[in-house]
């Protein structure tokens, strides 16, 4: 098997639903002030996801009550990162045996408390690899799952063609995400990649509110962005 089709194979059997590859080089300058050279220097990236248990996702509008908040945080961000932050490992080492570098950037780990973001977007590389496109929500929508998906990536130099390209935005007409934002942080304008976040997103006042969640629940915890998008509720229909 060539190196696509091995670490495809062991991903989805440690249980990504989700595999593509991206090529990054055009995204290069974005990368680059996000996350600065050691990030930058790779010109592809392994982009892997899992889809949240529709169940989990369904506790969000009462999250306050009967501890699915509590649940919530605990599977569809603990557990998921955690498996996604093994398969990355796994996927990591697996291109180093084949000698190549690669390196794993963690699923969920802020780094830039200013800019509230992490040092590399997972959602940028998974919609370069043509998984989705980026909702008005700032989230990437896929069309089976909508944002419903947590991601993780592989940033590597192995010589892997990229498995797609952008898929442009389908939210048309709909805004449930903006309605549904508890603290009118989304400005409701569709993704350009030419605008800066703060354009469509105010990051601040979503976090703002965690914090406040968090002192008066104890879980830090919203998603309802994510809970809303009617391209993950349809199949539960
Ligand atoms: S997580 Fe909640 S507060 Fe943050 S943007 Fe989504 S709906 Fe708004
Ligand atoms: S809720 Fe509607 S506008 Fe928001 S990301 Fe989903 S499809 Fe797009």
């Amino acid at each position: 098997m060539d190196t696509l089709n091995v670490i495809k194979s062991l991903a989805e059997s440690l249980g990504a639903d989700y595999f593509g590859i991206a090529d990054l080089t055009e995204a290069r300058n974005f990368i680059l002030m996000q996350g600065g050279p050691e990030i930058a220097q790779y010109p592809t990236g392994v982009t892997m996801g899992i889809a949240l248990l529709d169940p989990l996702v369904e506790l969000l509008p009462d999250r306050g009550k009967n501890g699915g908040g509590a649940l919530y945080r605990h599977h569809a961000y603990d557990v998921v990162n955690a498996a996604l932050d093994q398969i990355a490992l796994q996927v990591a080492n697996r291109i180093q045996r084949e000698g190549y570098r690669a390196l794993p950037v963690a699923a969920s780990r802020r780094t830039d408390e200013a800019r509230i973001c992490g040092p590399f977007s997972h959602k940028l590389a998974a919609h370069l690899a043509g998984l989705g496109w980026i909702g008005r929500s700032c989230l990437l929508i896929t069309p089976d799952h909508g944002p419903r998906v947590r991601w993780v990536t592989v940033l590597t130099d192995a010589p892997l063609a990229a498995t797609g390209s952008p898929m442009k935005s389908r939210c048309g007409n709909c805004t449930e995400c903006v309605t549904a934002c508890p603290v009118q942080a989304f400005t409701g304008r569709v993704f350009d990649e030419n605008e800066p976040r703060e354009a469509r997103f105010d990051a601040p006042a979503c976090d703002h509110f965690f914090r406040e969640e968090e002192k008066r629940t104890g879980i830090a915890v919203c998603g309802m962005c994510l809970w809303a998008c009617p391209f993950g509720r349809v199949k539960q229909k």
